[in-house]
């Protein structure tokens, strides 16, 4: 249990992790507290439900940002437990979560991890059992949190969650701090609109990001940009029959990622 919190506005803490640069939230109330994402695996998982009991003995509600293995396969350390997510993603995770885990196992095995392929396979899958559809008001300990789909991006059912009086944003995969932003479930036309419904939903100048080091509105405008250059020339590739790696050339922010962000804007426009 080496990493420590870090509070970044009133009674709202973040945990960054080596394993993956992967940040969870914490917002703490008067006699609850809701946890944002729950990292990897069941081990990591317990981890984390240790770190948070550091903090506070207030009972926990639990909050997935999305479907992503490293962001809720630890939820099984919470159980019992209230988890939220957007419908899409409980869908994602009862359909499609064993198979992912055990692709994600896979990934471990190839890369001589054997032991973290192991934790991965014995970490349950947690359906989530409190859904939303766009928006949902939470009361954690007499304080407000927003819980909101603002559109597809990242994936088609990522949840940011706000606590105004705090001026934070947990913003989850729909921003990446410190590595170009993930395009394999990603929905890139949709992207930048959802970040421009992030911005204009809140005020809140505290952002934090599902990888990497905290940042704010300025940030978020930044990489909405990035992202709609890349719909920008994706869609004028497309349109030229330009081959994907051609167009990912020209799109040096995206890094490594750049190809598969090109082939996904392709894949969208061909729907
Ligand atoms: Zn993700």
């Amino acid at each position: 249990m080496s990493e420590p919190w870090c509070e970044v506005g009133d009674g709202v803490f973040v945990r960054r992790h080596a394993s993956f640069d992967l940040n969870v939230g914490l917002v703490v109330g008067d006699d609850a507290c809701l946890v944002v994402d729950t990292r990897c695996s069941l081990t990591e998982g317990r981890d984390l439900a240790a770190a948070v009991r550091t903090i506070t003995p207030a009972p926990w509600t639990v909050v997935a940002t999305h479907a992503h293995f490293d962001h809720c396969f630890g939820s099984g350390a919470f159980v019992p437990t209230s988890l939220w997510a957007q419908e899409r993603c409980a869908r994602a995770i009862e359909i499609d979560g064993e198979a992912d885990r055990e692709r994600v196992a896979e990934l471990y095995d190839r890369s001589s991890q054997p032991d973290v392929a192991q934790q991965i396979r014995q970490s349950p899958l947690v359906v989530p059992d409190r859904l939303v559809d766009q928006h949902q008001v939470l009361d954690v300990g007499g304080r407000r949190v927003e819980l909101r789909h603002l559109g597809r991006g990242h994936t088609d059912h990522d949840l940011v969650v706000v606590v105004p009086e705090a001026g934070v944003v947990l913003a989850g995969d729909l921003v990446e701090e410190g590595a170009p932003p993930q395009f394999r479930a990603a929905h890139p036309l949709d992207w930048p609109a959802t970040l421009d419904a992030l911005l204009a939903g809140t005020t809140a100048d505290t952002v934090v990001p599902g990888h990497g080091a905290v940042v704010d509105r300025a940030f978020v405008r930044a990489q909405r940009d990035v992202l709609q250059n890349l719909v920008h020339r994706g869609t004028q590739g497309h349109a030229e029959g330009a081959p994907v790696e051609d167009v990912a050339r020209d799109l040096p922010d995206l890094g490594e990622f750049a190809e598969e962000a090109v082939r996904r804007t392709y894949w969208q426009l061909d729907r």
